[in-house]
């Protein structure tokens, strides 16, 4: 049995809580079975947050999500805050965790699973078997280089200005990130930039390559553009194991890497942060999707994207592999008995609610167990 583990779930708005009940029903799964046990509490997070205290997150439960051992977030937002002003949004609230917590490692699986590989816009043999990772940086780079504005010209016409900007830290730390991911992988890591047109390119590819050849020399590592890594994304994504990238890039090439699977409610994402002398990181765990407002309160959304979200959570924060790996073949095999939610139906499979889907997954565990 393992020890105690102190976990913050912060459910937020529209199907956030909704989903994360299911990822509960698999906590005391493990509880249950003696796997693994953790210590749970729960906070407010985005809209509820702002209803109940006026913050979209709350001094005690930013304390409380820097003493935990890891952050489980549903999702936040929804028309209900639409108007507020940009200070006071829901989604301020997620920004901050992430600001304060320092998660500089934003990781996004894309893993095409079998039984949903009609799912995808691509053609399935390009997609079969495709397991990659991206790790973009999260906390630098050009949505936070300084200067940044827009000001008004003196003949009256506009300048908006942003800058990108990184040092040999914060590559570093990401670097490695990505290199360590990539040992427990296939050993191979693109790293990816504009080194053609940009200085701060330039500096990103040195520095990788410093890294790799000081303390990485078993991963392989290459160098790729960022408009050829889009490119060959949707060309043949199976080239790639660990794509290692800044903020802007990354924020592209992942929404792309992820539709190359074609469900927005399969998608997990981990955040991470630095290693501290205890050996501790920060973490935060989410799925890529919003609060989907449209389906909220209605049993219907997918849950699979916190569940798995929660997988990556006992891989990268405990060390549970195994554990992690059974909670995905799991997800595999109620997807094969062809259990669906309304965003994953196929013909000739079974439409089921969020509460159904936890129902069949808990089922899949037992087998497994
Ligand atoms: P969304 O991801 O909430 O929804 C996009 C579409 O996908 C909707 O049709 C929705 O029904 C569907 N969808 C999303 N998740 C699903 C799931 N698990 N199962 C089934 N269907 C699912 O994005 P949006 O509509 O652009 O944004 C809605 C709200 O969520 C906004 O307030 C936005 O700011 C917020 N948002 C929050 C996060 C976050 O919390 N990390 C991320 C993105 C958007």
């Amino acid at each position: 049995m393992v020890s105690n583990r102190k976990l913050l779930a912060l459910p937020g708005d529209g199907i956030g809580p909704e989903v994360m009940q299911q990822v509960y029903r698999v906590i005391d799964w493990f509880d249950r079975r003696r796997i693994a046990s953790f210590e749970l509490s729960e906070d407010l997070v985005g809209g509820a947050a702002l209803d109940a205290h006026g913050t979209p997150l709350a001094e005690s439960t930013l304390q409380a999500a820097m003493a935990a051992d890891a952050v489980l977030l549903g999702a936040v937002g929804g028309p209900k805050w639409d108007a507020l002003p940009f200070a006071l949004k829901p989604e301020r609230g997620l920004l901050r965790l992430r600001k304060e917590m320092a998660l500089f490692a934003n990781l996004r699986p894309a893993l095409v699973f079998e039984p949903l590989i009609g799912a995808s816009t691509l053609r399935p043999e390009v997609i079969r078997d495709l397991d990659l990772m991206i790790v973009r940086e999260l906390t630098g780079g050009v949505y936070f280089g300084e200067p940044r504005g827009i000001e008004t010209l003196p003949d009256g016409t506009r300048r908006g200005v942003n800058t990108q900007v990184y040092t040999t830290p914060e590559i570093i730390r990401v670097g490695r990130v990505a290199f360590e991911l990539a040992r427990k992988r296939s050993r191979r890591v693109t790293s990816v930039e504009k080194a053609n047109v940009m200085e701060s390119g330039v500096l990103w590819r040195e520095e990788m390559q410093k890294l790799h050849d000081c303390e990485y020399k078993d991963v392989a590592l290459s160098h790729m553009y960022a408009d050829n890594c889009a490119m060959q994304l949707v060309r043949n994504p199976k080239q790639f194991d660990v794509i290692a990238t800044d903020n802007l890039f990354g924020d592209l090439l992942s929404d792309c890497a992820a539709m190359l699977t074609g469900s927005l409610g399969m998608l997990p994402s981990a955040s991470l942060g630095a290693v501290d002398q205890s050996g501790r990181r920060k973490a935060l765990y989410e799925p890529v999707h919003g609060s989907a407002p449209d389906i909220a309160g209605k049993d219907m959304a997918n849950p699979l994207a916190s569940i798995l979200s929660f997988a990556m959570m006992l891989r990268y924060s405990f060390d549970l592999a195994e554990e992690a790996a059974l909670v995905e073949r799991a997800v595999l095999n109620a997807l094969k008995g062809g259990a669906r939610t309304s965003d994953i139906m196929q013909p000739g499979t079974a439409r089921v609610s969020t509460t159904e889907m936890g129902d069949t997954l808990l089922r899949e565990l037992d087998k497994l167990a």
